[in-house]
């Protein structure tokens, strides 16, 4: 296997390792080669990003229940949603 030397395209560290060792990160159909570090950095920001999107859609759907049940009930039924 042969070695490749990257940078990581967050801090422009070098990152060197096996081709296939390298993190590849998708982010709104962008490719991303990241160190260790800045990996991290992405996981944690994902997971922030997926707490908010989940908040947002409560907040949504109990706005919906609210102002325009009889949608909101089309929507939970729709889309099998557990409240
Ligand atoms: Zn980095």
């Amino acid at each position: 296997m042969r070695k490749s030397i990257i940078v990581c395209d967050n801090c422009g560290k070098q990152i060197e390792g096996k081709e296939e060792e390298f993190h590849i990160v998708f982010l709104l159909s962008k490719k991303m080669d990241l160190c260790n570090e800045c990996k991290q950095k992405m996981e944690e920001y994902k997971n922030t990003i997926a707490e908010e999107e989940n908040k947002l859609f409560s907040k949504q759907m109990s706005l919906l229940k609210e102002k325009l049940p009889k949608i909101h009930d089309d929507i939970v039924k729709e889309r099998k949603i557990n409240e």
